[in-house]
């Protein structure tokens, strides 16, 4: 093979979940970077990917529609889907769901301390696990996917999940082929594998780790409403309730 590989960012965040960058902006990124292709995975809805798709047409990677759907036992990607994908059902359902529409299901990261599938991973049906996540601090939960899932994953993937710009296509998912589906084919064989920009990952990481520790800080600041069971003004009560509930 003397053509280089293909390059794919596989997981991608804009403002219509929790990302800090538009639709717009995630698309100009793309079309002034070197991914071949991209997908755009906002939390349970492909409202994003639609939008940067149609923003792109013609121009940049050729864009995966994709969501990071919120299973009832940890987040996994859907990839090459077109309708929403139903959150909180079990993993395994939620799998069949994905392949019912004819996209590939993709175990992100896997042994991340929140919203993950841990050895999950490797008992259910997975295309492909996401065995290297740009998440800052995300290293050694990627170094423990790698050890403990990669041999055995169907597929090895890489994504940025970038939530800020600067973020997009640092980690990627090499294949060979250039096209959306050379890649799909190439998980499907088996055939990818992960690629991390260490240089990029340092330089935005301060950045990163800002961003959400604010996140975090309004989180513990407008803690979710939830039904009032404590008496009124029992302050210590509901706070309490509230770190339960994390
Ligand atoms: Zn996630
Ligand atoms: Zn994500």
């Amino acid at each position: 093979m003397g053509a280089r590989a293909g390059r794919a960012d596989l997981h991608i965040h804009t403002t219509l979940s929790d990302g800090a960058a538009t639709p717009a902006q995630v698309a100009g990124v793309l079309a002034r970077g070197d991914l071949d292709v991209a997908a755009v995975t906002d939390h349970d809805s492909v409202e994003g990917a639609l939008r940067v798709r149609e923003l792109l047409r013609g121009r940049g990677p050729e864009i995966v529609v994709g969501a990071e759907i919120s299973s009832a036992d940890g987040h996994l990607l859907a990839l090459f889907i077109e309708r929403d994908v139903p959150e909180g059902r079990g993993a395994a359902e939620t799998v069949e769901l994905i392949h019912e529409q004819g996209g590939l299901a993709i175990a992100a990261h896997p042994y991340f301390p929140i919203c993950s599938l841990g050895d999950l991973a490797a008992r259910v049906a997975f295309d492909g696990v996401e065995v290297a996540n740009g998440t800052p601090l995300g290293e050694l939960a990627n170094r423990r996917a790698r050890r403990r899932l990669g041999r055995a994953a169907r597929a090895r993937l890489g994504g940025s999940d970038a939530h800020v710009l600067g973020a997009v296509g640092h980690v990627t998912t090499r294949f060979p082929g250039r096209s959306g589906a050379d890649l799909r084919a190439a998980i499907e064989r088996g055939e990818t594998w992960p690629a991390f920009d260490w240089g990029r990952h340092l330089a935005i990481a301060p950045g990163h780790v800002l961003r959400m520790a604010w996140l975090m800080l309004g989180e513990l600041a407008a803690p979710r409403r939830r039904p009032e069971v404590a008496a009124p003004g029992s302050t210590l009560k509901r706070s309490a309730q509230t770190v339960e509930q994390k």
